[in-house]
């Protein structure tokens, strides 16, 4: 029977879900989203949206009545308001899960306790927690507030005893979490999969390169050895067996210097770091996602070209109206999402660079390197 889907979120992520859904026509009738800005990208792929705040009560209730699934596209949605439409349409992934990942403390508690590997951690609640923490942990470590941050903004790296009272200032009463610092030497991301039936998947492990805490470029596959991405995908494997609800997830990891992965934060949603599979897979983590809610088979996560993924990002000192992005070359994929306005760091577009089977990962990271003034934002004249 053919669904409506309903998706708190109508961004760059709804987007590409709403052009994957196209593909699934046969078992979903409409897509609607709930997002504040008007005509959002979602929106100008052919979803109906709904105008409104992310945690507007009247809002989600509205998604829900006229809904037969709800899923979200950021993780900041209420999860207790989405318990309570539960009776009405089904949510996934479920709000229990939702609840326990949107705060990091519940979320590293709750992989640990599953035995899954991550930094060492404690909860912070006072000055006094924090130098106890910090004497244990030494230096640099990091105070990480425990809800509503991400791209890094939550961050504190406090380096020696002196900046520990600033540190535990800046955050001015919100609640804390110290995390040991892991010196990596590359972070890396499974993109995995669970549908309501209980099936995992997971899509080859790939290399996250990050700048000022956005990520700036994904390379897949990762550059490690079999042994390590096999570990990381077992890690991830057993993570979405222990989480519950269907979905698609994105599990960042870090591969520290003497090659221990632990898991540093998972994203209850489709990811940055999985838009290669647009072109990359055999199955797009979008399609996928679809098929997990849905009670569909999942898709192959067979990797058939590797790809190297590159974000377009808004420049740092510019807000306003931009350039228009043009590419015309053999497999490199522009896709820009439909964002009239720049502002520094925002994402507005991604690019995928494409493998032939004579091109290596190198390749494609020197055709990247000679192409990335294209993909610069600069002020519409
Ligand atoms: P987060 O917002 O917590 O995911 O962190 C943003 C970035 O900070 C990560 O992508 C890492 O580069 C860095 N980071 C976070 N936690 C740690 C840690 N325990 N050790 C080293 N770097 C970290």
């Amino acid at each position: 029977m053919s669904k409506i889907l309903g998706i708190i979120g109508g961004g760059q992520l709804g987007m590409m879900i709403t052009e994957a859904a196209k593909t699934l026509s046969d078992y979903i009738e409409k897509i609607i989203v709930l997002d504040p800005t008007e005509n959002c990208p979602a929106a100008q792929a052919g979803a109906e949206q709904i105008v409104g705040d992310f945690k507007d009560k009247k809002a989600i209730h509205e998604l829900s009545e006229k809904s037969d699934i709800i899923t979200y596209e950021i993780e900041s949605g209420d999860s207790d308001v989405l318990k309570s439409v539960e009776i009405k349409s089904e949510v996934n992934p479920s709000p229990e899960t939702l609840k326990i990942i949107q705060d990091k403390f519940l979320q590293k508690m709750f992989l640990s306790e599953n035995k899954i590997p991550v930094a060492e951690f404690i909860q912070i609640k006072s000055i006094t927690d924090l130098r106890n923490g910090l004497n244990e942990f030494g230096y640099p470590s990091l105070l990480k507030a425990r809800r509503d941050a991400y791209d890094g903004r939550g961050n504190f790296k406090i380096n020696s005893y002196d900046d520990a009272q600033k540190a535990f200032d800046y955050f001015n009463g919100k609640g804390l979490m110290l995390e040991k610092f892991v010196p990596f030497k590359m972070e890396v991301s499974v993109i995995a999969a669970r549908n309501t039936l209980g099936q995992i998947k997971t899509y080859p492990l790939v290399e996250n390169i990050h700048e000022n805490n956005i990520l700036r470029e994904t390379i897949a596959p990762a550059r490690v050895s079999k042994e390590i991405s096999d570990k990381a995908e077992e890690i991830a494997k057993n993570t979405m067996k222990v989480l519950k609800g269907a979905g698609v997830f994105g599990i960042e990891m870090f591969v520290s210097k003497d090659d221990q992965i632990l898991i540093n934060e998972i994203a209850p949603r489709v990811h940055n770091s999985g838009h290669h599979t647009l072109q990359s897979s055999e199955t797009s983590q979008f399609e996928q996602h679809l098929r997990a809610i849905l009670g569909l088979d999942l898709g192959s996560v067979k990797l058939v070209h590797p790809t190297i993924m590159y974000n377009i990002l808004g420049a740092k000192d510019f807000e306003g109206k931009y350039e228009t992005i043009e590419i015309s070359e053999s497999n490199v994929y522009l896709k820009m999402y439909g964002k009239k306005i720049s502002k520094p760091q925002r994402k507005l577009g991604h690019v995928n660079f494409v493998a032939t089977e004579r091109e290596s990962v190198e390749d494609l990271l020197r055709k990247l390197d000679s192409l990335k003034d294209k993909f610069q934002i600069r002020p519409a004249t």
